[in-house]
């Protein structure tokens, strides 16, 4: 029954006029909205507006949250989703943004369930169940298309699917047949290990080497090159890219 309710909600939400405003931010600091077809791009307005109404946003470190910020977050957010349907982060009930790279409070609470970005000073984190935290430096330069092809919202929300199905971030989302888990293992596991080569071995490629860190965060960086820069990606990676490709985009979505 509640899951009726909230369907009706985000109807009634994504029925709303796109304010002329917002759309003007969407051009600004979502600088991919003009590579989508108009069809995408009406689809992402209507998430955007779910995201902005639904989830509990918090500006910390002196922050003062607007529209501007929940917009440039949520059309990322909408980015990602844009082939899944009805996927809201139901589990993310807040989002906290602080205005540039961040201290962290307590190492304590590093552990399970918990994926931060950095060490003490910190660009992101993504809690199982729990909010997502950025910087909107980071958040700002990459809807501006300033930070190199990496993307800070991509990255801590490609680790909350993966927290989807366990609080241990281990590079593996929920896939929804055995034969397309097994093949998400092995080219994963194997395209990991040659990251983790190449980073060894000095050799510069597409893919951050902050990706051989562990299969979390490989999934996480190839998830940002997959949108940022999925024709590299496909040059580079090929096998990892049409993975993605189906994953994110699957050819009926
Ligand atoms: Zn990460």
């Amino acid at each position: 029954m509640f899951g009726w309710f909230r369907k009706r909600r985000r109807q009634r939400i994504a029925r709303r006029r796109f304010p002329d405003h917002w759309e003007a931010i969407l051009h600004s600091n979502a600088l991919f909205f003009h590579s989508l077809s108009s069809a995408q791009q009406e689809r992402l307005r209507r998430s955007t507006q779910i995201f902005v109404a639904e989830k509990n946003w918090e500006g910390c470190g002196g922050l003062q949250m607007t529209d501007e910020h929940r917009l440039t977050i949520a059309a990322q957010m909408s980015r990602l989703t844009l082939g899944f349907a009805d996927e809201y982060f139901d589990d993310v009930k807040s989002i906290l943004v602080y205005p540039d790279a961040y201290l962290g409070k307590s190492q304590d609470q590093i552990g399970s369930g918990v994926v931060v970005e950095g060490s003490s000073s910190r660009l992101g984190e993504a809690w199982y169940r729990g909010p997502v935290i950025l910087s909107w430096a980071d958040v700002l330069a990459t809807g501006r298309q300033e930070n190199f092809g990496r993307n800070v919202v991509i990255h801590e929300f490609a680790h909350q699917l993966d927290m989807r199905n366990s609080p241990f971030a281990d590079g593996v989302p929920v896939i929804e047949s055995r034969q397309q888990a097994e093949h998400w293992l092995s080219t994963m596991a194997r395209d990991y290990e040659r990251l983790s080569a190449l980073c060894d071995a000095g050799v510069p490629n597409v893919l951050d080497c902050y990706g051989a860190t562990n299969p979390a965060e490989f999934f996480a960086v190839a998830s940002e090159v997959f949108f940022e820069q999925p024709n590299l990606l496909n040059a580079e990676w090929p096998d990892l890219f049409v993975l993605l490709r189906d994953f994110y985009l699957p050819p009926n979505h």
